[in-house]
């Protein structure tokens, strides 16, 4: 249960005065994923991306053109339109005069704004416009009255179409008026506290109190990194006060799948079994992260783990974030697997009525041996008869909420999280706490090079013959579409219109796979591509983690300038899994930044998951930050990893000093904590704690 002080926090932001239905919708749309309600927190950590600078006052002629300026000027006359045209009024001052240009405006209104002989201060940016300097629609006209209470500084923030900055600032200072008083939760405040800090990004007073180093944006950014560090070690402890269970047998059904398998494991496969396995056969309960660069084979591994499990007489669950993972991973383990006699199920929120029914009866009896699904798997009505092991495969899509409810659905089962992509150091300290690691570095052999091309997007036409010569040699295609980072419609619409394209040159050979579809037509899409009846597969990012189709050995990727480095290895990642030479085309539109141009080098240069993460890192702290969507990673709202990974270790550090000497978060300082933990929303460790 939530603390009611902090209720109003998490009502919706429609509720604020002055946010009517209609702002309520943009507000949920700029600030809320997935459907939800924008809420009175989300607005309040819509940090601000720069300002406008209102003690920017100079004289008339000395004013710079094209930049937000506060001019003070005597009204001297008004030109209303005679016919058409925009109505003017022209102010000067010591130095000289404006034309203040209005379109379509209220004729009555202007007279009263702008009385002739006034002294009014006008906000706006100037331009030359047939020699003479002009400011259309100014954004503010102020008397001294009006001017003693203009912000000396404005806030600017990431808009939605429709929504004005007007509307967004009037909501968000509707948001910190419903700010309660909290108490202290930090061990050692010496930044501005949390309540204070908000008050201070949102009324900035000069520039430099939004950058990411003002000491109001690090003590958000600290309470942040406190709050996951705090979670995760609450949650550690939890999992180290209950010890587990040994859940490895004696290798018979691990023996059997190796010798059906089609390949030798590499060394590095065999070496990550072995921790694994390791963790499996203790009394402990394993917590481990299992990293390896996209098609190090981490799924092989994955199965054995889950085999030792059911060699102990347990079951084993294996969950993919997306419903074509889910079934990509059940047809290829099932080949192996029943070759060992494993029963192995499928589970997805697609399954209804009397199969679903059938399929938990099976789980709950025992019946099952291990069962794949998506998040369906940890749905309430989901009961296993002995879990022993949860896999989560490419975890960074799920929660760490999420991750551990899985987890509970045993008596302590054991956890091993898989990465789609390697993840640097620094950075798998935040998310995962003090997990243990087992690396993946070395690929299975026999594996070519991808030759990857940069290539304007201009010349897409020579792109689409190059293709047409290689689909007649049976060489098959990925073709992904830009990624809009506002929207999935607009991912969908962009796909769509690509798929119509490529139609017109290739008919039916290609194919269409996006977010928005059905799941049977996805399935659809992905078998027929698969089974090579279409042969260029148009797709969203949906396509990102996991997809195995080693046929393909081309991929394109639309406006690559758009991807995060991460992300363009793991599609990339996609080809070069087959016989034949693969190539990754990055189409781009220029003209390029530095650290778009640095990054689409060092893809053709490295083919190195771990290597591309550390450079992804450093790229993202010279300046270019990334949204959670282009890095893979789940974001962060208020920190900045790359500018505050240096609060990360202290916070990590109260953390730890915290759950050692406070546990159970009792007593005063432990309310405020359980706060911290409620605002950040890792409430999850509350309830755990509580289950003990
Ligand atoms: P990822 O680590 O990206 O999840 P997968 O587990 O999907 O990679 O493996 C990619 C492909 O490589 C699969 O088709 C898998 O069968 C194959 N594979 C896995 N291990 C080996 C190996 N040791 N030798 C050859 N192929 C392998
Ligand atoms: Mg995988």
């Amino acid at each position: 249960m939530r603390p009611s002080i902090l209720n109003p926090l998490f009502a919706s932001a429609a509720s604020l005065p002055g946010v009517g239905p209609k702002t309520g919708k943009l507000l949920d749309r700029l600030l809320a994923e997935g459907g939800k309600e924008a809420r009175v927190l989300d607005l309040l950590f819509h940090l601000p991306v720069g300002v406008l600078d209102r003690r920017n006052r100079p004289k008339i002629t000395e004013a710079p053109l094209n930049t937000v300026v506060v001019i003070e000027g005597t009204i001297i006359e008004h030109r209303p339109p005679r016919a058409k045209g925009p109505y003017r009024v022209l102010i000067e001052d010591e130095t000289g005069d404006v034309l203040l240009v209005f379109f379509l405006a209220n004729h009555q209104w202007i007279e009263k704004s702008l009385p002739v002989g006034a002294r009014r201060w006008v906000s706006g940016k100037l331009e030359l416009w047939d020699g003479h300097r002009q400011m259309v629609h100014p954004d503010r006209i102020l008397d001294a009255e009006g001017l003693a209470k203009l912000a000396p500084v404005e806030p600017i923030y990431p808009l939605t179409e429709g929504l004005s900055s007007r509307l967004l600032s009037k909501a968000i200072e509707g948001a910190l008026a419903r700010l309660p008083a909290l108490p202290e939760w930090r061990p050692a405040p010496a930044l501005p506290s949390f309540t204070e800090a908000l008050r201070r990004v949102h009324r900035p007073q000069t520039p430099e109190e939004i950058a990411p180093d003002a000491p109001a944006r690090k003590g958000l950014a600290f309470d942040e990194m406190l709050a996951g560090q705090l979670a995760l070690g609450l949650m550690r402890a939890r999992a180290r006060r209950a010890p587990g269970r040994a859940n490895a047998g004696d290798g018979r059904l691990v023996d059997k799948i190796l010798n059906t398998l089609p390949f030798t494991p590499t060394d590095a496969q065999k070496d990550a079994f072995a921790e694994i396995r390791a963790d499996l056969a203790s009394e402990a309960r394993m917590l481990r992260l299992l990293q390896g660069d996209v098609g190090s084979g981490k799924t092989v591994v994955a199965l054995l783990a889950m085999a030792s499990c059911v060699e102990a007489g347990r079951q084993a669950a294996l969950m993919a974030p997306t419903e074509i993972l889910a079934r990509q991973h059940f047809a290829a383990l099932g080949a192996f697997a029943g070759a060992a006699g494993l029963r192995l199920a499928l589970l997805t929120g697609r399954d209804k009525g009397s199969g679903r029914a059938k399929t938990l009866e099976a789980l709950a009896s025992g019946a099952i041996d291990i069962i794949i699904g998506t998040h369906a798997l940890f749905q309430e009505s989901v009961a296993f008869h002995d879990l022993g092991l949860a896999v989560v495969d490419e975890q960074h899509r799920f929660g760490v909420h999420q991750r551990l409810a899985l987890g509970e659905k045993g008596e302590r089962a054991d956890i091993l999280v898989m990465t789609a992509t390697p993840i640097p150091r620094s950075l798998v300290l935040t998310y995962f706490g003090d997990m243990d690691v087992s690396l993946i570095r070395e690929k299975p052999v026999g594996r070519k090079p991808i030759e990857t091309r940069a290539l304007p997007a201009e010349r897409i036409g020579e792109l689409v013959e190059r293709l047409r010569g290689a689909l007649e040699t049976g060489a098959q295609a990925f073709w992904v579409c830009p990624l809009v980072e506002e929207s999935e419609l607009l991912d969908v619409a962009a796909a769509e219109e690509r798929f119509a394209d490529l139609r017109q040159f290739f008919g039916d050979e290609v194919g269409l796979v996006h977010g928005r579809m059905k799941g049977r037509d996805k399935d659809a899409a992905m078998a027929a591509f698969a089974g090579g009846e279409t042969k260029i597969l148009v797709a969203t990012t949906v396509i990102e983690v996991g997809v195995d189709v080693p046929k393909a050995s081309i991929m394109v990727i639309e406006h690559a300038e758009r991807f995060g480095l991460a992300q363009l290895h793991q599609l990339r990642g996609r080809v070069g899994r087959g016989a034949a030479k693969s190539s990754c085309i990055l189409l781009y539109k220029g003209p390029l930044g530095e650290t778009a141009k640095a990054r689409i080098e060092i893809l053709r240069e490295s083919e190195d998951g771990f290597r591309i993460a550390e450079e992804d890192l450093r790229l993202r702290g010279e300046g270019e930050v990334l949204g959670s969507k282009q890095s893979g990673l789940p974001g962060f709202r208020l920190a900045d990893p790359a500018a505050h990974g240096d609060l990360l270790a202290e916070a990590r550090r109260q953390a730890q000093g915290i759950v050692a000497e406070n546990p159970r978060l009792e007593g005063e300082n432990g309310e405020a904590l359980r706060l911290l933990l409620n605002i950040f929303e890792r409430a999850e460790a509350i309830r755990l704690l509580g289950a003990g």
